[in-house]
């Protein structure tokens, strides 16, 4: 039975419901009249149902779906601007003690080193990403309660907002570990994180559960219920993904968002984040080997449709993707990527990109640098604000000033200012030129008049030496 504010797994994210979702879907994807209906919703930008949504991403009309993505990217202007906001993952541990079958992490991978980081190893990456310009990182570890217990992720917190290397300063730590206790997320809470991430990998119960045939990320409702645990642990701030190419898209899709309709209808706040990785290559793992890949076409409309329907969360695409991928899809509805990633334990204080200890192959191998250069070149502020967070902006107080439009005010002039931190203290001469460029440009489109003024006064600031100003 389908229950959107039910706390057991299988009822909020019903299999029936998607079934029949997914069935409707195909049966209406080319009702004409239904889909002007929906996009006609969606254009007051409050957001879609799974199953609205589900007929849009099934539509096969071409002028129709025309209009669905130019919908998507004027949305994504609307709320987002021109600013891509950037990070780095940080792998701080590949022990692992669960079966996962797309990952190289898994137990039974006897072949790959197993890396965990000491203390002064963390130091080490961070001083090497502070270096790069990076501000908000992710991180990451396997499960392994011996070797990674929750003591080690807070301790490897507290290093990294320890370290202030030159200007550098890492000032948002988001954190993608396995599905916990309450009691732990509350402590994960109080160390300062900003988002916690977890991946649904698949919603899909019968095939979770064979493609985690060991270990405890095995039960379904456990990992499912993960969110309402953090949230109850006073996280407020959660980020949700699937792992797209292992079971059907269409399937995912309307999964993914029954999970955000029940965070938003529990809660009162939806997910921050949503993130859209796809399975890659990596050391023993051969996405050929899962019969759900899908092409790169429509893995933008799902990015498309993600952002008809859930307007006000941020959507987070990582290196797995090439260039080309990348470019369309942030048109299209992204708004965070990583930039100049290394997914390997240790991977950033090397001077080559190390490959033995990898989760997955980077399709985007170029330097932070060059991204932040490349946004710009194409018309995007790239932008390392991590303002929200350390201003009490969370949750529903975040969704609140997001959904009245006044976050706005503050994006905007934090984008500028943190870009013109990069600029002075990390980017090569060429990116430093375009970005003065940018940044001369944007202050002009700043509304207000007296924030327009401050900001300048900011970037002299800057310029002399100051930082981490934000509003
Ligand atoms: S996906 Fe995560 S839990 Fe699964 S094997 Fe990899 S590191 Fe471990
Ligand atoms: S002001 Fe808040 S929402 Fe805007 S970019 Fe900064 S952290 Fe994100």
């Amino acid at each position: 039975m389908y229950d959107v504010s039910s706390m057991k797994a299988e009822e909020f994210i019903s299999d029936g419901e998607i079934r029949d979702t997914v069935r409707y879907a195909e049966e209406h994807k080319d009702d004409l009249a239904l889909v002007d209906e929906i996009l006609k919703k969606a254009k007051l930008r409050k957001g879609l149902s799974h199953r609205e949504a589900s007929v849009l991403l099934a539509c096969t009309d071409e002028v129709k779906v025309r209009e669905i993505y130019d919908l998507a990217e004027q949305i994504k202007k609307d709320f987002y601007g021109n600013r891509i906001v950037l990070f780095a993952p940080l792998y701080l541990s590949n022990y692992c003690v669960n079966g996962c079958l797309y990952c190289p992490y898994h137990l039974k991978n006897k072949h790959i080193p197993r890396k965990k980081l000491t203390q002064e190893e963390v130091a080490r990456e961070v001083i090497a990403l502070q270096d790069m310009g990076h501000k908000r990182l992710a991180i990451e570890s396997g499960e392994d309660p011996v070797n990674n217990p929750i003591e080690y992720i807070l301790d490897c917190i507290k290093t990294i907002y320890s370290i202030k290397h030159r200007n550098g300063a890492i000032r948002r730590v988001n954190v993608n570990i396995a599905a916990t206790t309450v009691e732990n997320y509350r402590k994960l809470k109080d160390a300062g994180i900003g988002t916690y991430i977890l991946f649904q990998e698949t919603y899909n119960k019968e095939q979770y559960e064979i493609l985690h045939p060991t270990g405890p990320k095995h039960d379904y409702a456990y990992h499912t219920e993960a969110m309402d645990r953090a949230m109850e642990g006073g996280i407020d701030d959660v980020g949700i993904g699937v792992l797209f190419g292992l079971d059907n898209y269409a399937y995912e899709f309307a999964g993914l968002l029954m999970h955000a309709e029940h965070l938003e209808a529990v809660h009162g706040v939806g997910p921050h984040t949503i993130s859209v990785p796809r399975v890659k290559p990596a050391d023993d793992i051969d996405p050929g080997d899962f019969d759900n890949s899908l092409s790169d076409d429509m893995f933008c409309k799902i990015a498309t449709c993600i952002r008809i329907a859930v307007p006000y969360t941020g959507m987070i695409i990582s290196t797995r993707e090439t260039p080309e991928v990348r470019e369309k899809i942030i048109r299209l509805g992204v708004s965070q990527i990583s930039g100049g990633s290394r997914t390997s334990v240790g991977g950033y204080a090397e001077e080559e990109r190390p490959h033995d200890t990898e989760q997955f192959d980077v399709s985007d191998n170029r330097t932070l640098d060059e991204v932040v250069n490349w946004l710009m070149r194409a018309g995007y502020i790239p932008s390392f604000c991590t303002a929200c967070y350390r201003e009490g902006r969370t949750g529903d107080r975040f969704m609140e000033l997001c959904k009245s439009g006044q976050i706005q005010n503050c994006c905007h002039p934090n984008a500028l200012m943190t870009l013109k931190e990069f600029l002075i203290d990390y980017a090569s001469e060429d990116t430093r030129s375009i970005g003065e460029k940018v940044i001369e440009k944007e202050i002009g489109t700043i509304p207000k008049e007296n924030v327009r003024e401050i900001v300048k006064e900011k970037l002299v600031r800057i310029e002399e030496g100051e930082r981490d100003f934000h509003f």
